[in-house]
């Protein structure tokens, strides 16, 4: 799949932004992490004028396979903060035995060459053994009971994984900002409450769900599914949709979930929904009928053997 380029006006050889496999590597090119209070470091510009004039640090951490919708976080990010860090890094520690961390893509020079449009102070891709020098970290951020439902029920550990290396990535680039897709709802929600309740001092920005033209969440792993797995992988945001729909025309939160998993259709051979519900979009916690005001619709559909998430945010009457 190529990353289409053409729209944003990039020369075709645009340089590649400077890469850093360790965090001294990192740090010679942006500057230590903790230098940056004291003025610009390596690497940045004023970003563009509507964006606060303070120089700021952002970050935006990805496992690479880089698609637009990651892209549309690093946009954000240039126009929001005088100096931009990409992390590329495949984090083991998130992803279960029977997952596909062996299997993940990775492909850096492709990455990077989808990057080169942007102005990316640093792309930190780091190796595993420069994230944990002594072996798997044995002290683990614990994600409290937000981290035990929906996709951490059905991942055992991972939010624990994801929240330990977005602390540790962090530490090591010291951000003003951090921007998140709201692909990853619950994701983007813990990582809100894991800065608010540890006190990280960083400014956590989401970013919309950036779609196919057929409605499907763009994600890394959309390449896994065969021709005919990829249509049936449309019944998710059909029914993220018609819940969507549901909700804009008054329905309450029983109501919108009833019509959601209607919109699915009968689940073909190999289809299996792991869940679809509406919760409160800062605890996860399932809303009743009763509730009104700011709700999330969440779904997971598994088609063969690759996992799809979708949501979309609503207001109950
Ligand atoms: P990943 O590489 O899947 O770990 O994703 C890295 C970041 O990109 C996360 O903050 C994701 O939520 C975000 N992201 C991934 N896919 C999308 C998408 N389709 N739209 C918006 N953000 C996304």
């Amino acid at each position: 799949m190529a990353v289409d380029r053409t729209h944003l006006g990039a020369a075709p050889g645009a340089p590649l932004p400077p890469v850093a496999r360790s965090a001294a590597e990192l740090a010679a090119i942006v500057g230590e992490p903790n230098a940056w209070a004291g003025g610009p470091a390596s690497g940045t510009v004023k970003a563009s004028d509507d964006a606060p004039s303070a120089p700021r640090r952002a970050v935006v951490m990805t496992m690479g396979a880089l698609h637009e919708g990651h892209l549309d976080l690093v946009r954000e990010a240039v126009r929001r903060a005088g100096q931009v860090i990409v992390t590329i890094f495949v984090n083991p520690l998130q992803f279960g035995p029977a997952e596909d961390f062996d299997a993940y893509p990775r492909d850096l020079a492709r990455d990077l060459a989808a990057l080169a449009p942007f102005r990316v102070a640093a792309v930190y891709a780091p190796t595993v053994s420069d994230v944990y020098p002594d072996g798997d970290a044995q002290v683990r951020i614990d994600p409290g009971p937000m981290g035990r439902v929906f996709e951490g029920a059905i991942r055992p550990g991972h939010f624990a994984g994801a929240l330990t290396v977005i602390a540790k990535l962090l530490a090591r680039t010291r951000p003003d900002i951090a921007l998140f897709g709201r692909k990853d709802a619950q994701q983007l929600a813990l990582v809100q409450r894991m800065v608010k309740d540890l006190d990280l001092g960083v400014e956590i920005v989401p970013v919309p769900i950036r779609r196919e033209a057929d409605g499907l969440a763009m994600s890394s792993r959309n390449r896994y599914l065969s021709e005919k797995q990829r249509a049936q992988a449309l019944a998710l945001p059909h029914a993220i949709e018609a819940g969507k729909a549901a909700a804009q025309a008054g329905a309450g939160s029983v109501e919108v979930e009833a019509q959601a998993r209607a919109a699915l259709g009968p689940m073909e051979p190999g289809m299996s929904l792991d869940y679809m519900s509406v919760v409160d979009p800062e605890s996860f916690v399932p809303l009743d009928a009763a509730a009104a005001g700011r709700a999330l619709l969440i779904g997971a559909l598994r088609v063969g053997s690759t996992r799809l998430i979708d949501n979309a945010e609503l207001t109950l009457a």
